[in-house]
């Protein structure tokens, strides 16, 4: 008889039942197919949409149900998205707003276009804020920062970023495996121990924080080791804290160790990395990056401090329009490098420790890596006041002879200041601070 022949056409109940479980077995099995061929598309290690905004824009409108939420309350069309300058229509998910997102649509608040089984780890970061690890090798793209960082494959690098619930020591942990390395992982403290295996695995790489690297080393000399003979660090990438030049210029001089920086966050990884320059970060083609007024999300042009707002082309978690709260800027000159990808001028803090003088955007870093390079200046405090309905601002700069210090001097540093903060400025040396420790005082009385 027919295998599926209909009920009453001649087979027994018998061969109806077992044509209906062959019906829905077919029709399981279809479904199946079908599901693990978009769960295939979805996960496949080639990311279907590398820079392709409209692909993204629409994959996540389909899978992410957040970003979809989002543009439907916006009445934005995920087609209606085609250029970097469309981004804009879509609102900037603060860093702050996934604590909300997450604890009331858990486990990620709707950003993730996977199922969370499809995941290889989810972390735990300050907030709180649930990180996730796409099931791709090197998920948040360090093998090219570590590359160009002086990392080669056989190099034996101890990792001291945490494994245990923040996602850092598995972040540098999977680049380092991607390049090749073989990984120490170290994780936080420990310092003795930390001292003993570098000395006794011989190891070439460090990745951490600049102030561990330097404690390992100080620690290295208190032990009696001699950190150039006995310890054998030649590259180091670090990321987690702002890195001065002149601790930079430490390790290289007193330690011939090349120290190359990366911007980061949790939620995607890496953004930016240095080149042999080191003159800023480039851009990776894994996330858009756009600098952006913190207040109204518009992205601002070259040379002007912003939010640093990332887009990621991670078909996992596509973050979109994602306001990490630091803040960059992004440089006007191409890299003598060679690389004419797009660089932010380094980290100048987050929001929050910034104010808005004459309508910019201004913030305590930026005046720090002017002053930097001049030991003349000890210290300093940006103070803004109103004189006829004008913000002014002022820069009190420390120097034990105020006297002494010359007007070229002065002259040259209100120029690179008015350069790099937007705002014209006048200096005042002081031999000391009214109020110490504030980096900003405003004086302003808006009424
Ligand atoms: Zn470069």
């Amino acid at each position: 008889m027919q295998k599926d022949a209909p009920p009453g056409c001649g087979g027994t109940i018998g061969d109806f039942v077992l044509n209906l479980f062959d019906r829905r077995r077919v029709r399981l099995k279809q479904e199946l197919s079908r599901e693990s061929t978009l769960e295939k598309e979805r996960n496949s290690q080639k990311t279907p949409f590398q820079g392709n905004l409209i692909e993204l824009v629409q994959y996540a409108y389909d899978y992410a149900p957040y970003f979809r939420s989002l543009l439907d309350a916006e009445a934005v069309r995920p087609d209606e998205i085609r250029t970097r300058e469309d981004l804009q229509k879509i609102p900037v998910t603060h860093k702050d707003d996934l604590i909300q997102l997450q604890a009331k649509n858990p486990p990620l608040g709707g950003w993730l276009a996977q199922k969370a089984g499809r995941l290889r780890r989810v972390f735990l970061s300050p907030g709180p804020i649930f990180d996730p690890e796409g099931d791709t090798d090197d998920f948040w793209h360090f093998e090219k920062a570590l590359r160009l960082a002086g990392f080669r494959a056989g190099d034996i690098v101890q990792n001291t970023f945490s494994y245990h619930m923040t996602p850092g020591g598995f972040m540098l942990d999977a680049g380092l495996r991607k390049l090749g390395c073989v990984v120490f992982p170290a994780g936080v403290g420990n310092t003795n121990l930390q001292v003993q295996a570098a000395a006794a695995l011989k190891i070439t790489g460090y990745t951490g924080t600049p102030s561990f690297l330097m404690a390992i080393l100080k620690k290295a000399e208190e032990m009696g080791y001699h950190p150039k003979r006995d310890l054998h660090y030649r590259a180091a990438l670090v990321t987690g804290e702002p890195l001065p030049p002149s601790l930079r210029e430490r390790f290289q001089k007193e330690y011939s160790i090349a120290v190359y920086q990366v911007y980061a966050t949790a939620d995607i990884g890496c953004a930016g990395f240095e080149c042999g320059r080191r003159e800023g970060w480039h851009l990776s083609r894994e996330t858009l990056v756009q600098i952006c007024d913190p207040a109204s999300g518009e992205e601002l042009p070259p040379g002007e401090t912003g939010e640093i707002v990332v887009t990621h082309f991670d078909p996992a978690y596509p973050l979109i329009r994602f306001g990490t709260g630091d803040l960059s800027f992004q440089m006007k000159d191409p890299c003598p490098c060679g690389n004419s990808s797009p660089r932010l001028g380094g980290y100048m803090g987050r929001i929050g420790e910034g104010i808005k003088v004459k309508g910019m955007f201004v913030h305590p870093n930026q005046v720090q890596t002017v002053v930097n390079p001049y030991s003349e200046v000890e210290g300093f405090q940006m103070v803004v006041s109103r004189k006829a309905h004008q913000d002014v601002l002022t820069y009190r700069l420390k120097n034990p002879d105020p006297d002494s210090v010359s007007a070229e001097l002065t002259s040259e540093l209100e120029q690179k200041l008015r350069d790099v903060v937007k705002v014209a400025g006048k200096i005042e040396w002081v031999r000391a601070f009214e109020v110490p420790d504030r980096r900003i005082i405003d004086l302003r009385r808006w009424e």
